[in-house]
């Protein structure tokens, strides 16, 4: 997991997370902002948004199979 921040003082974190993706079992690219998380398959272009929770010991990302209104 990779964090940084921008000159601005945005903080992002970019990680990948290896058969993330509930489409295809690839691995899914996902980018933390402060707004929320984006996730994105290279493989089959699956797009998701998890919902992210931080923990003491690190970020908890869950995803919802349920489209919310
Ligand atoms: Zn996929």
């Amino acid at each position: 997991m990779t964090q940084f921040e921008t000159p601005n003082g945005e903080r992002f974190a970019d990680f990948v997370l290896p058969d993330g993706c509930m489409m295809c079992g690839g691995s899914v690219s996902i980018r933390a902002t402060p707004s929320g998380a984006h996730g994105y398959c290279a493989k089959c272009h699956w797009l998701s948004r998890p919902q992210m929770r931080v923990r003491p010991n690190g970020v908890e990302l869950s995803f919802s199979t349920t489209v919310l209104a």
